[in-house]
């Protein structure tokens, strides 16, 4: 029994909660009857649930059912595009301000969480569709999968992550000494997943949470929602059968990125600088977190995923991981990690495994016994065992010879100390070049920060050493 239904059983999950995560997609499929050459069709209806939705049912992916490849080419409008919402996206940090369609709101002029003014750009307003219910047209003849053609189209698409944290949420946050490590509960998060177009479309450049993408989103028509073809043009075939702009002049379309919203509970992990030179650490030790992860609870973590977020209000040019529920609201399970001993003993359970995985004398960079269960399908090829060993001994402070011990973290409620101007030596450890100030400094552009983040977060010289004499 996984350890998600032993949590249901003993009431610790309501289970009300996983059903309603759900995206619909109907398919119409039409063919010509041979013997009395007339129309026939039929109708039919999946589900999935939202987070494989949001890329498997998205608009341009096919999906395969009943030995047919079902391109999927129109999202649900509801009724005068009363599903399209206007989000104003902060480019540094996870907040999203959100008008529902016809409800036109007052654009911020500087960001609520991490005050940057660059919210205001008009760039930074988009057109998202929570995605909920999709649909697809296809002829049986031409969506058959025969011997010719079996071989399965994946699109992929870019799909970004951003939290939103609110300060007032944080419900514990502690520190490792020296380590750049550190940990904050999170009680409640609204954690955001946008999908911007196919990875290979060329669009315009935007910065959404600290991440930026270059591609085109999705182009569909504002009366039936299908998939535009072609820019500047307008044909039947771009349209539903019923939509009232198929024989317009002129197209009218809308360009919006689709959505999954989960309000749930986290656990937000700083990591140390260095991690950013190393492309593979940040998966790697994504999946290095899942895998101590089993190894504590003693089941698959199925209620538990993480994400790879901008550490938009302790560490600006770094990521932070976020291990957040799966389930909507949240299940209470992570309010554990409020403790550092719990953390712990996740990251010494995986650095066990990965020490001896037979995988290291494989040649190989992960294998079915370490890592590669845990790996985003996407990132298979940038999990590296060794880069999470890596991570892992830096945080845990071990070399590859002694065991990890608890009593080595000096814990603290103090943040690290982010010197603005990292010149002396003693901050030069903590200081990156890549840093998107420019000068070497961890601290955010906007001096209204200091003032603004929560109050477990000490401004940068408040850290309690001598370091730079400021
Ligand atoms: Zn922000
Ligand atoms: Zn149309
Ligand atoms: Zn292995």
């Amino acid at each position: 029994m996984s350890h998600l239904s032993l949590a249901g059983r003993d009431g610790v999950l309501p289970n009300y909660t996983l059903l309603d995560d759900n995206v619909t997609l109907d398919v119409g499929v039409t063919w010509i009857d041979p013997d009395t050459s007339e129309f026939q069709g039929e109708e039919f209806s999946y589900r999935r649930g939202s987070r494989v939705a949001l890329t498997e049912l998205a608009p341009g992916a096919t999906f395969y059912a009943q030995g047919l490849a079902v391109k999927i080419d129109a999202i649900d409008l509801d009724q005068g595009e009363s599903n399209i919402q206007t989000w104003q996206i902060c480019p540094q940090c996870g907040w999203s301000g959100i008008h529902p369609a016809g409800i036109g709101g007052t654009p911020v002029s500087s960001c609520p969480r991490c005050r940057t003014g660059a919210i205001a750009d008009v760039k930074q307003s988009l057109k998202v569709i929570e995605l909920k219910k999709v649909s697809a047209e296809v002829r049986r003849d031409e969506a058959s999968i025969n011997d010719a053609r079996d071989e399965r189209v994946r699109e992929r698409f870019t799909v970004l992550a951003a939290a939103d944290i609110n300060p007032a949420n944080v419900a514990g946050a502690w520190f490792v000494q020296d380590r750049d490590f550190g940990a904050q509960y999170l009680k409640r998060l609204d954690l955001r997943w946008l999908n911007v177009g196919r990875a290979t479309s060329q669009g315009q450049k935007r910065l959404i949470a600290g991440v930026e993408s270059t591609t085109s989103l999705f182009r569909i028509c504002a009366h039936c929602g299908q998939l535009d073809k072609a820019a500047g043009r307008n044909t039947r075939e771009e349209h539903r059968s019923w939509c009232s702009h198929r024989k317009a002049a002129t197209e009218d379309v809308r360009e919006i990125a689709l959505a999954r919203t989960l309000h749930t509970q986290g656990v937000l992990l700083h990591l140390p600088p260095q991690l950013e030179y190393d492309h593979f650490a940040h998966p790697s030790l994504s999946a290095a977190v899942l895998l101590g992860l089993r190894e504590v609870i003693g089941g698959s973590p199925e209620h538990l995923d993480v994400a790879t977020v901008r550490d938009a209000l302790q560490a600006p040019d770094r990521r932070a991981l976020l291990i957040h529920d799966t389930v909507p609201g949240g299940t209470g399970y992570l309010a554990e990690f409020a403790h550092p001993d719990r953390v712990w003993s996740v990251l010494a359970k995986a650095w066990e495994v990965l020490r001896t995985c037979p995988c290291r004398e494989e040649e190989r960079l992960a294998c079915h016994r370490c890592l590669l269960p845990f790996a985003s399908p996407t990132e298979l090829d940038k999990v590296s065992r060794t880069s999470a060993l890596k991570a892992l001994s830096d945080i845990l402070g071990v070399g590859s010879h002694h065991q990890p011990e608890f009593t080595d973290w000096e814990i603290t409620d103090v943040p690290p100390h982010r010197c603005p101007r990292a010149t002396s030596p003693s901050c030069r450890r903590i200081s990156t070049p890549a840093s998107s100030n420019g000068c070497g400094s961890t601290e955010p552009r906007s001096p209204r920060n200091r003032a603004s983040t929560a109050p477990e977060r000490a401004s940068p010289c408040q850290a309690r050493r001598p370091a730079c004499g400021r």
